[in-house]
């Protein structure tokens, strides 16, 4: 019975291994069409000056898959990485994000995350100043936001791309910083104007020491070298406490604010956030 119940195991696993695959393959077939069907769509989550003001917003990439419902950018980036789509998606996500922003008050960044495809590609610059142009929106307006694994070959052609950015007027976020190779060189080498902390060193801050002496070299560190800290995944008022306490000068996370839809952003800078904020405020003085 034993080796029946083996062979049985390994027949079913086989089948969930095809059935994935077979997925996976249905959604590659879709997600070439899902731009033109207008089935990707941005949420937006809130970025907090400490310790609460809304100064800007980070658009995140959803599809709107008509069968399965919302699948989240973790599942269907990677296959449109592999696929060559992300080029034309990734431009597509600029401008409709850049597009947003011009609805909301002037004050307010928006910020983009970059695939590595995206940025490989030499022809970001143009295609960024051309958006920037189009949509009539001013380039410090803008964010960008890459991770360690887009700059793992420091080539002068990266520093150059950066560098362009910059002086375009965009500011250059490091994003997920600490998950990856973290090869403090980059900071070195490359001009960054913000540094997110990852999520995985702030969800256990109240607790675990060693977070807690990272986060707090990262802040050091980062502020040494005139760049801005953003810490991702917020979840409590301790970890806000916290990180102001250490002189974070971002947040970002659920207990600040959840990602939310074009039209419940736009209502949200129409509504004045500052009574949220400021009840988060008060929840933050609190504990
Ligand atoms: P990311 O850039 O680090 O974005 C932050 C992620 O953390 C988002 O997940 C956000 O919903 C989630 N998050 C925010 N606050 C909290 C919190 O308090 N708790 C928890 N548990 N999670 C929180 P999401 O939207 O699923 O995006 C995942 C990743 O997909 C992003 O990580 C980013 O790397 C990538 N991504 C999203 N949109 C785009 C895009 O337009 N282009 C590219 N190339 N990548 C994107
Ligand atoms: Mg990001
Ligand atoms: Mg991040
Ligand atoms: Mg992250």
């Amino acid at each position: 019975a034993a080796k029946q119940d083996g062979r049985g195991c390994a027949r079913i696993f086989n089948r969930s291994m095809l059935l994935l695959l077979e997925q996976r393959e249905n959604l590659r077939r879709n997600l070439r069409m899902a731009l033109e069907r207008n089935e990707l769509y941005l949420e937006y989550q809130p970025l907090i000056r400490a310790p609460a003001s809304v100064v800007g917003f980070e658009a995140l990439l959803r599809w709107r898959h008509p069968e399965v419902g919302t699948i989240p950018p973790s599942v269907f980036i990677p296959i449109a990485e592999a696929d060559g789509l992300m080029d034309e998606i990734g431009r597509w996500v600029i401008e409709e994000a850049c597009r947003q922003a011009t609805r909301w008050p002037s004050s307010l960044t928006v910020a983009v995350n970059l695939s590595p495809a995206q940025f490989l590609s030499g022809s970001l610059t143009d295609t960024v100043a051309q958006i920037i142009d189009a949509v009539g929106i001013r380039a410090d307006r803008l964010e960008l936001e890459i991770t360690e694994t887009v700059l793992l070959e420091q080539t002068v052609d990266n520093i150059d791309t950066l560098n362009t950015l910059n002086v375009l007027g965009i500011r250059i976020a490091l994003d997920d910083f600490g998950t990856y190779y973290s090869s403090l060189s980059y900071l070195k080498n490359f001009p960054f104007d913000i540094l997110k902390i990852d999520r995985y060193f702030v969800k256990d801050l109240e607790t675990d020491r060693k977070s807690q002496t990272i986060v707090r070299s990262i802040i050091g560190m980062a502020h040494g070298l005139g760049i801005s800290v953003t810490a991702e995944g917020v979840e409590t008022p301790e970890q806000a406490q916290w990180l102001i306490r250490e002189d974070c000068d971002y947040l970002q996370g659920d207990f600040l604010g959840r990602p939310l839809g074009a039209e419940a952003t736009r209502d949200f800078v129409r509504r004045s956030p500052k009574e949220v904020i400021r009840q988060r405020g008060e929840e933050i003085g609190r504990s």
